[in-house]
């Protein structure tokens, strides 16, 4: 095929006991999936309908990056996630079956500038300029499902500079990985090679310039970054 300009490269990650590569497609991300979480925001942590945003391939930051601090903000918060790497797509897929369409998982850092979210929120406007930037998902390699099983519990954690700021366990989740797939399902097209953050619990806070981050999902496995000075 003949094409007028030359694609991009496709965004891959690396698979944990392989050197084979995962084609990353569409990063979608859950709201307010921890009580905590939701509790710190100002939120109501009631089982409210789960809610999505989106950040596109090239914000994947890969383990062991440097982050570039992005422009427009001084106050970029942290949000430690499980990751969801999706193996077949489809759309209305039932919650029983939910499982099957996964790959593998993933320590992933929806990385969020807080106050242009915060700008966003109180003038009732998208979330792209909060959620979206160059490095705004840093991503672990994926541990495939054929190895470490699924992963409904396990602690999870994030430090900056060896300080433990967030910590807790992913059976906290308000909506349960196989229920946040089926509901994106229905609302949209779901591809092989999709990712799904899937929500962060309490303790996030900002990074700086110079920072090391690290962050671990109980058999799932660790991410390290740094923040370019
Ligand atoms: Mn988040």
């Amino acid at each position: 095929m003949d094409l007028v300009i030359t694609p991009q490269e496709q965004k891959v990650l690396s698979v944990t006991g392989t050197d084979s590569k995962f084609p990353v497609q569409q990063i979608y991300c859950v709201g307010r999936n921890y009580a905590d979480h939701a509790i710190e925001m100002g939120h109501d942590p009631n089982r409210e309908t789960p809610f999505f945003f989106m950040k596109p391939a090239y914000a994947i930051l890969d383990d062991e990056g440097e982050m570039q601090y992005p422009n427009e903000s001084e106050d970029v918060h942290h949000e430690v996630e499980l990751v969801i790497a999706l193996k077949t797509g489809g759309n209305n897929i039932p919650v029983t079956e939910a499982n099957d369409y996964i790959y593998g998982y993933a320590v992933g850092i929806d990385m969020t500038r807080r106050d242009l979210q915060a700008e966003a929120k109180d003038k009732s406007r998208p979330w792209e300029c909060g959620k979206t930037f160059l490095h705004a998902a840093p991503c672990s390699a994926i541990a495939p499902v054929s190895n470490s099983g699924h992963i409904d519990e396990g602690m999870i954690q994030l430090s900056v500079n060896d300080e433990v700021r967030q910590q807790g366990n992913v059976d906290q989740m308000i909506w349960k990985v196989a229920e946040v797939i089926s509901r994106l399902s229905i609302l949209f097209h779901l591809q092989p090679g999709d990712l799904i953050y899937t929500g962060t619990p309490a303790g996030v806070g900002p990074i700086q310039r110079g920072d090391t981050i690290r962050a671990v999902i109980e058999r799932v496995g660790e991410l390290n970054i740094s923040v370019a000075k």
